[in-house]
């Protein structure tokens, strides 16, 4: 397939991208000398690869933390309205060639390792992932950490520095084991400690009534101590910060009052405060409500609006002045991903009420103009609702004020809708149906002067469903904001291939303006691009079998089409609807095994909550499955099935751009936005999924007819749930459908436990939720359809080219854009801060500059 270079392609080598100054590399070998010698106390002879590692690592940090502190000097001399983005997840994956990536230092770094007789691509493996997030919603903060400081805006990412982050999953006998991730064991070298802005933190207690007003006593205190990563934007010298808080036991902790006498146990039991910030909760889309989770949701506020009022009260427009909050908005955003940060809202006030002693309506009006709302999921079980009980307990006086906030909503809407005791009701923040909750969402939502969801479709789902009282009550307040995802990680840094050859196309801006991406359309019918595109996917693609073979000792077929299905594992994903395709491939093979048949190697991955019963028979299943058809020899070559173990970050950046077909196949109403979904259209992946969550704008973005969309609308799923879904309909008339259910529930994929689905099969017929026999057939034929345009490689890559050029809307940037000037009221810059080789005075240049 490949044809020879021409001249004028072999030329395109000859170019100044990529070249790196002598100076530069002789800079960063001494660094990385000094490093291992001095910071790691190791030579050549005793150093390991990590050892390494974490020499390149420390030599790289040297280059950002002079940017980064000119940043935070620039941000007090110019005092911008500062933007805060809480979130109880930031799923950062790995650091070290980002940052090398967005200080322009990867060549140089490049050529150094190379000369010292490294592979860099081994001592980036040393790297842990920081997996401080379950899936999506953590990864999207992560992405709009980078996008923030890419477009200078000032912001602060704020959340909880966990001990262990997500859990690391090995496959046993196709079953699901969790191990602990243990990601500092070797030391952190992108995080700085504070402990000199440590913060207590208040849980239990009572709430004592003064003249004075409200007072919360007799607390239990924990202190948070201020963990900081550098996040740098791309080239442009600005570091921002995020902070993350690690729970401390005070020094006098037990030693007061009842465990006088036991200074041992009193030592020993400083764990248990510090338990706050030991672990994440491995549950994405799902509530759990655990004590310690509210513990960990509350430590995150208390110490960070602390932190943002200091902050304030400090800045140079405060500081000198009669202390007023009436500017607060205008210097504070506060942006709380989903609910989970929600009890910012009373501590907010809290502050402003008991502490600043504003009155409660003031306070009110700061508060709802300082907040913004995120919602991530329309699924009930993933909704907030506290007991009121244990918020009684752990948090007594924002319960309270809850109550008090609910008593003035209640009288609002009761005002305009005298009669409508139903609607007063439904619209409380307070659910008194099976025990006193509080529903999280309506706090968020009353609390905030904007709400969003994060995709078209979600985004009117929330306004016409969920929260239709909300939204007829202040329609202005419901936005969309589309997510999005980084250009940086998720092409240069994973796809340098891709990444380059666009670059010779349309040139190096797309990186900051990925809506340039839309020149590529001029290459549509270039014979030349678009075998270069096949080439670099080609490359990718045998990358990943290589790196397969070596980790898993799995051969797989390279010419086969790469089918790729990796996120969290979820009854409302649908993987079970991908393995009843697989499962029904098998059949077809078996039938016919003389067919001409196009070669898949099925790709699955993910992680299951480890509670989620279901969703761990799911992986059983599949790996069940994929021991009967890998073990087949009728099967040869034409069908693969790969469990892909431990799906992560860094796993993400090696499989996405070896991927052909993306499956996104949630069920219509389910999936409120995906950034998987555009990571893969990013890559060069056509996509096979439902009108569901951010591929619907896909679609709009690239033309229906170039992606492979299938089964039924947010209309038709509504309209099923009126007449009754019937699972067995689906059984009786779909024979292949009827095969493939009937060999699961004899035990053709478990002979020695014949019955070890059959809780599966129950589901599937008695209480689908998803309606996955619904979607089927119509599944089914589009992938047949998947499979002819893959014969035609030429065509194939044009429609991935296609799909490429439509894919600049789902930049990241583009997203905090748009939260930027539509909800936090401020504006991206493209202003460069002087860097640390330019004098100080500088930055008070750059910031009469930017006032001007
Ligand atoms: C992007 C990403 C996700 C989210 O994937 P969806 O397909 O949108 O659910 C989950 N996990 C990791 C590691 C990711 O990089």
């Amino acid at each position: 397939m490949a044809a020879p270079l021409t001249d004028q392609e072999k030329r395109k080598q000859i170019s100044i991208r990529g070249i790196v100054g002598v100076e530069n590399v002789a800079e960063i070998k001494k660094g990385f000398n000094r490093h291992l010698h001095f910071t790691l106390v190791k030579d050549r002879n005793v150093a390991t690869p990590r050892d390494y590692y974490f020499a390149l690592a420390h030599t790289v940090r040297d280059h950002l933390v002079g940017r980064w502190i000119r940043t935070q000097q620039f941000y007090y001399e110019t005092d911008p309205k500062r933007v805060y983005y809480l979130s109880l997840e930031f799923y950062m994956g790995r650091a070290l060639q980002n940052t090398m990536i967005n200080l322009g230092l990867q060549n140089a770094c490049d050529e150094s390792i190379y000369q010292l007789g490294l592979d860099m691509e081994d001592l980036e493996e040393m790297e842990e992932d920081a997996g401080l997030g379950n899936g999506g919603l953590g990864r999207l903060a992560a992405c709009f950490l980078d996008s923030m400081a890419t477009l200078g805006l000032a912001a602060y990412g704020y959340g909880i520095r966990y001990e262990y982050g997500i859990f690391n999953q090995r496959i046993k006998d196709g079953w699901q084991v969790e191990e602990a991730d243990d990601w500092l064991r070797h030391g952190n070298p992108w995080e700085k400690a504070r402990p000199e802005f440590m913060l207590p933190v208040h849980y239990y207690g009572r709430v004592e009534e003064t003249e004075e007003g409200s007072k919360w006593v007799d607390t239990q205190v924990v202190l948070a101590m201020p963990y900081d990563t550098p996040i740098p934007g791309y080239m442009n010298n600005t570091v921002n910060t995020m902070r993350l808080w690690s729970a401390r036991a005070p020094n006098d902790f037990n030693l007061k009052d009842f465990n006088v006498g036991d200074y041992i146990q009193a030592v020993l039991d400083r764990n248990l405060a510090e338990n706050i910030s030991r672990v994440l909760y491995p549950n994405d889309n799902f509530f759990e409500g655990k004590e310690l989770r509210l513990k960990q949701e509350y430590f995150v506020v208390a110490a960070t609006l602390q932190d943002v009022i200091r902050r304030f009260k400090t800045s140079k427009m405060s500081s000198g002045g009669p202390l007023s909050f009436d500017t607060f908005p205008d210097k504070v955003a506060i942006q709380l991903n989903d609910t989970h940060p929600a009890m910012a809202i009373p501590e907010l006030m809290r502050i402003f009420v008991d502490i600043e002693k504003l009155d409660w309506d003031t306070a009110w009006d700061i508060t709802k103009r300082t907040f913004a709302y995120t919602n991530h999921t329309v699924l009930p079980e993933a909704l907030e609702r506290w007991p009121v009980e244990l918020l009684e307990t752990l948090l007594p006086r924002h319960l309270q004020i809850i109550y008090r906030i609910n008593q003035a909503h209640l009288d609002h809407i009761a005002s305009l809708f005298p009669e409508d005791l139903d609607r007063i009701r439904r619209m409380s923040l307070i659910e008194e149906d099976g025990g006193k909750r509080v529903n999280m969402a309506h706090l968020c939502i009353v609390g905030s002067h904007a709400v969003n969801g994060v995709a078209e479709i979600h985004s009117n789902i929330i306004k016409t469903d969920i929260f239709r009282d909300f939204s007829e009550l202040e329609p202005d307040k419901f936005q969309n904001k589309t997510n999005g995802i980084t250009p940086r990680r998720w092409l240069l840094l994973c796809n340098p291939g891709l990444a380059d050859l666009i670059a010779e196309a349309i040139g190096e801006d797309y990186v900051k303006d990925l809506s340039q991406l839309q020149k590529l359309n001029e290459f549509v019918d270039d014979d030349a691009f678009i075998r270069d595109v096949s080439k670099v996917k080609q490359d990718n693609k045998l990358k990943f079998a290589q790196y397969l073979e070596k980790e898993y000792k799995v051969k797989i077929n390279p010419a086969s089409m790469f089918d790729v299905h990796v996120k969290r594992i979820h009854e409302y994903k649908r993987q079970l609807l991908n393995c009843l395709h697989i499962i029904t491939m098998y059949n077809r093979i078996k039938k016919n095994p003389n067919a001409a048949f196009v070669p898949r190697t099925v790709i699955i991955g993910g992680k299951a909550a480890p509670g989620y019963h279901m969703a761990k028979m799911i992986i059983k299943l599949i790996t069940s499955v994929a021991d009967v058809v890998n073990n087949d020899p009728v099967v040869g070559n034409k069908l693969r099935v790969i469990y892909l173990e431990n799906y992560r970050v860094s796993l993400a950046e090696k499989v996405i751009p070896a991927t052909d077909l993306s499956e996104q196949i949630s069920t219509a109403g389910t999936e409120a936005s995906g950034t998987g979904n555009m990571k893969f259209m990013l890559n060069g992946a056509l996509t096979i999924g439902t009108m569901d969550g951010a591929n619907v704008e896909m679609a709009e973005e690239a033309g229906e007819e170039n992606l492979f969309i299938f089964g039924m609308r947010v209309d038709d799923v509504a309209e099923m749930d009126n007449a009754g879904y019937d699972a067995m309909k689906y059984y009786k008339e779909l024979p292949e459908l009827k095969q493939v259910i009937d060999q699961i529930k004899s035990g053709f994929f478990s002979p020695r436990q014949p019955e070890l689905f059959k809780e599966i099969i129950d589901m599937l017929f008695n209480h689908d939720r998803f309606k996955v026999f619904a979607d089927f057939e119509d599944y089914i034929k589009c992938q047949e359809r998947a499979n002819v345009l893959y014969q035609d490689q030429k065509e194939w890559t044009k429609m991935v080219i296609k799909n490429i050029a439509a894919s600049g809307k789902f930049s990241s940037d583009r997203t905090i854009t748009d939260y930027a000037t539509e909800i936090w009221g401020v504006e991206p810059t493209d202003l460069k801060i002087p860097p640390p080789s330019e004098p100080r005075e500088a930055i008070e240049e750059a910031a009469r500059a930017l006032k001007l």
